[in-house]
C-alpha cells in the first residue's frame, strides 16, 4: 500500500514535471516565435528602410538628371534665344538696310518739293558738300543777273517756282517750298533736307544759267552720277527724273535741248535722300533767253512742261 502510494506520487512527480517542461517549452517557442517575429519585423522595417533610402536615391538621381536636362534645355534655350536674337539682329539690319531704301525710294508719291535756286543776298559761309565731306562750299550763292532785262535770278527762280507749285497743286499733289519768299538764308543743303524729311517723290531745284558767251543758250537739267559717294544709288531715278523734265521742257518750248548733266560736286544734290533734278532753265547771259523767261507766257509754258516731266517721271 505504501509502494503503491510512493509509486504514484513518484509518477505524479514525473508527470508534474513532464507537465513544467512542457509548459517552459511551449512558453519558450511562444517567446522565440515573439522574438523571431520582432526580428522579422525589425527585417520587415529594415528592408523597408533600405527601399525606401534607394527610392529616395533614385528620385534623387532622377531629380539631378532632370536637373541637368534643365539645365541642357535652360542652355539650349539660352543659345536658341541667342541665335534668335541674332537672327532678329539680322533681320533688323536687313529691314532697316531696307527701309533706308524704302525710305529712298518708295517715298510719298504724292509730294513734291520745289526749291527756288538762290536768295537776295547769299550766304558765304561753308558747309560740307555732303554729309561727312571735308571739302565745303558757300552755303548758297546769290545767283546770277539777267544781261537784257536786269532781272535778278532768285526773284525769277521764286516766279517760276510759286507757279509750278499752283500748277502740281491743281493736279492734286502736295507741294511744300524751300521758300516763299526772297529774303531768306536757306544753305542748299538745308533745302535738301527739307525735301529729304518731306520723303518727297521729287525734289525740284529751280535755277537759271549763266556764262560768259551770250550767244549759249538752251536748258539743261542736272542731277548725281551713279558713282556719288553720298547718293549714288539714287542716281538712276535722279537721272530718270532729270529726263522726263527736260524731254518734256524742250516740247513745251521749244528750247534748246542741253542735255542731263551729270555732277557730284553739288551740295544741294548730295544732301538728297530722295530723286532729285536741277533744272537750268536758260541762260540769263543770253539776251533772247532772258526776255523770253521774264515773260508770262513763256513762264507758263516752261511751266506746263516741267508739269509734263514730273507726271511722265512718276507715272512711269
Ligand atoms: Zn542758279
Amino acid at each position: 500500500m505504501k509502494d503503491k502510494k510512493t509509486r504514484l506520487i513518484t509518477i505524479l512527480g514525473i508527470l508534474v514535471s513532464i507537465l513544467a517542461i512542457v509548459i517552459a517549452r511551449v512558453r519558450y517557442n511562444i517567446r522565440a516565435n515573439k522574438a523571431k517575429s520582432n526580428i522579422d519585423n525589425q527585417m520587415a522595417e529594415i528592408n523597408r528602410i533600405n527601399e525606401e533610402r534607394n527610392q529616395l536615391e533614385n528620385i534623387s538621381d532622377i531629380a539631378n538628371k532632370a536637373r541637368e536636362d534643365a539645365k541642357k534645355e535652360e542652355n539650349t534655350v539660352q543659345e536658341n534665344k541667342k541665335e534668335e536674337e541674332n537672327k532678329t539682329e539680322e533681320t533688323n539690319n536687313k529691314s532697316n538696310d531696307e527701309s533706308n531704301k524704302q525710305e529712298r525710294k518708295a517715298t510719298n508719291k504724292n509730294v513734291i518739293v520745289i526749291d527756288p535756286g538762290h536768295q537776295t543776298r547769299g550766304n558765304s559761309e561753308k558747309e560740307p558738300i555732303g554729309p561727312g565731306a571735308s571739302e565745303t562750299k558757300a552755303k548758297v550763292t546769290g545767283g546770277a543777273t539777267g544781261v537784257s532785262t536786269g532781272q535778278t535770278e532768285y526773284n525769277l527762280n521764286l516766279k517760276v517756282a510759286l507757279k509750278l507749285r499752283d500748277a502740281l497743286e491743281a493736279k492734286g499733289y502736295t507741294v511744300i517750298m524751300t521758300r516763299t519768299t526772297n529774303d531768306v538764308n536757306i544753305s542748299n543743303s538745308e533745302r535738301a533736307k527739307i525735301a529729304n524729311e518731306a520723303g518727297a517723290a521729287v525734289f525740284i531745284r529751280i535755277h537759271a544759267n549763266s556764262v560768259d558767251s551770250s550767244s549759249t543758250k538752251g536748258v539743261l537739267t542736272m542731277c548725281q552720277t551713279s558713282s556719288n559717294v553720298y547718293n549714288g544709288d539714287l542716281a538712276g531715278e535722279s537721272y530718270k527724273l532729270s529726263k522726263a523734265v527736260l524731254n518734256n521742257f524742250v516740247e513745251a518750248t521749244g528750247a534748246v535741248n542741253k542735255g542731263v548733266t551729270r555732277t557730284d560736286t553739288m551740295s544741294g544734290i548730295n544732301w538728297c535722300t530722295v530723286p532729285t533734278t536741277i533744272v537750268e532753265m536758260g541762260f540769263l547771259s543770253n539776251p533772247e533767253e532772258d526776255e523770253l523767261m521774264a515773260t508770262d507766257e513763256y513762264q507758263d509754258k516752261m511751266v506746263s512742261g516741267m508739269v509734263n516731266g514730273i507726271i511722265e517721271y512718276l507715272n512711269d
